[in-house]
């Protein structure tokens, strides 16, 4: 039996930092995913490999709107093979990576599947010997729910994961869910000239944004080529030859696929036929404030527990969970996660939302500005769009939300106002250049007390 003073389960962005955080204070420390996996969900099946798509996709649009721009395109087109090779290649680069980094800092890889089994036993496929350790973290990750209810035959009835290997873009694609998934790929191929249809069941798109943004980006979206039903259930899916068959709300109509993102499950295929018996909540592994699962000795981060599926919200449990283990008093606080939708426009927000607010009777002042006064935009052809700010009767940001150009970068202004809780007038001392996209989010924090130069 090997021992190890860390096995860490899972190689994405919440178990490889923290294999290296501990592998760099002297620790014995290994770390088992396939190969072809590391860098986890974010790499290889989700963050990484839509944004290169969305690029592709962004950048075609400008391409087509070249005009705008006094530049001349007659003949804009695009192949998509070489779209799908760009993108596997982006993630190549980077997974091989994060593999050289992890040796570097002296983590033992297994390429394998690991199965847990009781008193911190770890076998790992593809290897004969036994793993043991004194510390597990499981750092395993989702991957996408698909209720049984809907067919399985995933040449047409995809997940996430076969919508980022399509071989080619399909001539209608129905969206089941309007979150994050849905969007970012629904917009892909509708830029490139797929006819989407995205069903949503709840009334607002983009669960967590706030309701009166989510209405206002409806005919944004829907000008991108996307249409978007809210509040509309799919009440049956079947195959009809080789098609998709769908009734929604009580209308049958035909899709060549049909993407399923209605969110995603814990991957609990670490305990799959063991002996090992790690208790979950809701469908997550239930953990303590020190991310200690049911099983003594045996952690758990990431995706796998409560909190926001996103991987930034991951490599944050590794840093306290790490820092936790270096005995320092630190607990997870979720409240200043950021969230992200890296469609053109982007959307961001962060903190408490003016929904919330209202809700709680919280006394808030709204400010707000507009990139079609701001310079920077209009010069980059992204003049549409807007930011707003929640700020408290102490002048300290309780939150904001961004839908524009860069709004995925601004949005870590606002994080670092509530982190540190600067308040409106010690922010509007601080030096925006000019110009800059980031200037739209100072005058939408003075806007809020009125001392903004426009108002
Ligand atoms: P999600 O939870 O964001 O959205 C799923 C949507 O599907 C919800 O709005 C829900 O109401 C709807 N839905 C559920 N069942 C339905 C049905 N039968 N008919 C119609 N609508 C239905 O889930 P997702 O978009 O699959 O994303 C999964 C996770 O991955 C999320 O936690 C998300 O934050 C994360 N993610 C993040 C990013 C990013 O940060 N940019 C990108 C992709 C995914």
């Amino acid at each position: 039996m090997q021992t190890f003073d860390l096995i860490v389960i899972g190689g994405g962005p919440g178990g490889y930092p923290l294999a290296a955080r501990m592998a760099r204070q002297g620790k014995k420390v290994a770390i088992v995913d396939n190969e072809a996996e590391f860098g986890g969900t974010c790499l290889n099946w989700g963050c990484i490999p839509t944004k290169a798509l969305l690029a592709s996709a962004g950048n075609f649009h400008l391409l087509k709107h070249a005009g705008e721009f006094g530049l001349s395109c007659a003949d804009a087109g695009f192949d998509w093979a070489k779209i799908i090779e760009r993108k596997n290649n982006i993630t190549l680069q980077l997974r091989q990576g994060i593999i050289k980094m992890l040796e570097k800092a002296g983590v033992t890889l297994f390429k394998g599947i690991a199965r847990l089994y009781k008193d911190r036993v770890v076998k790992v496929s593809g290897y004969d010997e036994p793993l043991h350790s004194e510390k597990i973290c499981l750092a395993v990750g989702s991957v996408p729910a698909a209720p049984a209810v809907f067919p399985t035959n995933r040449d047409i009835f995809w997940t996430s994961n076969e919508a980022l290997h399509a071989d080619a873009v399909p001539e209608s694609l129905l969206v089941v869910g309007g979150g994050v998934i849905g969007i970012e790929l629904g917009q892909v191929f509708a830029e490139f000239g797929c006819k989407v249809c995205i069903v949503e069941m709840m009334p607002q798109i983009l669960p967590g944004l706030d309701n009166a943004t989510a209405k206002r980006l409806m005919p944004v979206f829907k000008k991108s080529g996307m249409e978007i039903m809210t509040g509309k259930k799919v009440d049956s899916l079947c195959e009809k030859n080789g098609r998709a068959l769908a009734t929604i709300d009580g209308v049958e109509r035909e899709f060549a696929k049909v993407l399923i993102a209605v969110g995603r499950r814990v991957n609990m295929s670490f305990m799959h036929e063991t002996d090992v018996h790690i208790e979950t909540e809701r469908g997550l592994i239930k953990t303590g404030s020190d991310y200690q699962t049911t099983e003594p000795g045996v952690y758990a981060i990431g995706d796998a527990i409560k909190g926001p599926m996103l991987a930034h919200k991951a490599s944050y449990d590794a840093m306290i969970l790490a820092a936790q283990w270096q005995g320092k008093t630190v607990v997870a606080d979720y409240s200043l996660v950021p969230s992200c939708v890296y469609t053109h426009p982007e959307i961001a927000w962060v903190g408490q939302s003016e929904d919330t607010l209202k809700a709680n009777g919280v006394s808030y002042k709204t400010g707000r500005s507009l990139f079609s006064a701001n310079g920077k935009a209009l010069t980059a052809g992204a003049g549409d769009g807007q930011i707003k700010t929640l700020i408290a009767d102490d002048g300290k940001l309780l939150g904001a939300v961004i839908w524009g150009p860069e709004a995925s970068n601004i949005i870590n202004e606002a994080t670092m106002l509530a982190q540190f809780g600067i308040t409106d007038h010690d922010f509007s001392m601080m030096i925006h250049p000019h110009p800059t996209l980031s200037e739209a989010f100072m005058e939408a924090v003075e806007n809020a007390s009125g001392s903004g130069v426009h108002g």
